[in-house]
């Protein structure tokens, strides 16, 4: 089976793991402030927090925003579920945005009709969650400019679009949000095995969040309440989790990022093959905006099956039959049963729905082979006519 996606791991990768498991810190080490370090660096961001998953990064960023019980996030309705869950983990409410079918991201005029109306009803959010579907940024100049007309805040999960770019800078700048979000899950652009960062330029968020990442424990004597009693001395001054990453992961996780711009070329170069193979098929094709680098984490397709014979549930079957490893991203979130008994309808969001019907994502990941790349489309194109 060619699958969706999947990691690549190098001997030096493997190397730096060994050697980690050999020194002194196997976890709360050293390698975690160097690997914040190499990301800050890269991405130009001024501070980092490493975690033990994006869902974790995505948590401690709506507590250090101080989201409550009496507020609201919006996120896009086609996500994966940390987008929105993170909002619940604080007792917040949660609403839902839909998409737009050619970026298959948060639809702006959408966006835009949903605030108007909210700030009539007095219930506008608190935070907005804006997702990079598949590793193209959002277009964050404009949302930014929203979120100072109606006084929101910005968390990009940007999950999928390490190593991407928004016009000059690099995803996870956060030159137009207050805090970006990296997965490290094994199937996206870099991997830890499990793992996440939280970036900002914001030094009051960066300490919440440092702390609220290990039990909202400091050791700095300039954070605590109380006089500094010794070297024995810690307070907790906040309630926060165990959301700490491993120095063997963060190791990993540093070998891996020297590799981050190689990655995202290859998926653009696989993405861009893709483009032209499939341009004679009944299929949408990813649409990608001007002064947009996508990191390609996913090449998604729509099914135009008004012109096919056959049903994307067929289609879908058969394509992994013949070891197609085909994947849907994703459900839409109001869709799911823990989400309608919120009292949520996919129905309300009808590009979301539309999208869930024609979607698939097919095999993308650096060690793509073009024979494995050609299989693809041929199998493609047998189950397709
Ligand atoms: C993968 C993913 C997450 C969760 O990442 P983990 O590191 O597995 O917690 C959150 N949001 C989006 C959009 C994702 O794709």
């Amino acid at each position: 089976m060619i699958p969706y996606g999947k990691q690549d791991i190098t001997d030096d990768d493997i190397k730096a793991v060994v050697d980690t498991l050999n020194s002194d810190f196997i976890t709360q080490g050293p390698r975690i402030d160097q690997f914040e370090k190499d990301i800050t660096d890269k991405v130009g961001s001024k501070y980092g927090v490493l975690v033990n998953s994006a869902t974790s990064a995505l948590h401690i960023s709506c507590m250090a925003l101080g989201l409550g019980k009496e507020d609201i996030l919006w996120t896009s309705a086609n996500s994966f579920v940390a987008s929105s869950n993170c909002g619940l983990y604080c007792g917040a409410k949660v609403s839902f945005v839909d998409i737009d079918l050619e970026t298959y991201n948060i639809c702006l005029k959408k966006l835009e009709e949903k605030l108007l109306e909210a700030k009539t009803k007095d219930c506008l959010p608190k935070i907005l969650v804006v997702v990079h579907m598949c590793g193209q940024s959002c277009d964050m100049s404009k949302i930014k400019k929203l979120s100072i007309e109606y006084g929101f805040k910005i968390i990009e999960d940007a999950s999928h679009a390490v190593g991407g770019k928004y016009h000059d800078s690099y995803v996870g700048s956060c030159k137009y949000s207050d805090i970006a979000v990296f997965s490290f899950h094994p199937v996206k652009i870099i991997t830890t095995a499990e793992g996440g960062a939280a970036l900002t330029n914001d030094e009051d968020l960066y300490n919440k969040m440092s702390i609220l990442r290990t039990h909202g424990i400091t050791r700095d004597p300039n954070m605590m309440e109380n006089e500094f009693e010794g070297p024995w001395y810690y307070e907790q001054i906040d309630l926060g989790l165990n959301y700490r990453m491993t120095d063997i992961q963060a190791a990993l996780g540093r070998s891996q990022f020297k590799r981050v711009d190689e990655y995202v070329l290859q998926r653009n170069n696989l993405a861009k093959k893709y483009d032209s193979l499939l341009s004679d098929l009944p299929l949408q094709i990813p649409m990608i905006m001007e002064n947009i680098y996508s990191s390609f984490h996913l090449y998604v397709i729509l099914l135009d099956l008004a012109n096919i014979a056959k049903s994307k549930k067929d289609i879908f079957i058969s394509l992994r039959e013949k070891g197609v490893g085909v994947n849907l991203h994703y459900i839409p979130i109001p869709m799911h049963p823990f989400y309608k008994k919120l009292g949520f309808n996919e129905k309300d969001f009808p590009n979301s729905l539309e999208y869930y019907q024609k979607a698939i994502s097919i095999p993308l990941y650096p060690k793509l082979s073009e024979n494995e790349q050609s299989y693809v489309v041929e199998t493609l194109k047998k189950v397709l006519t």
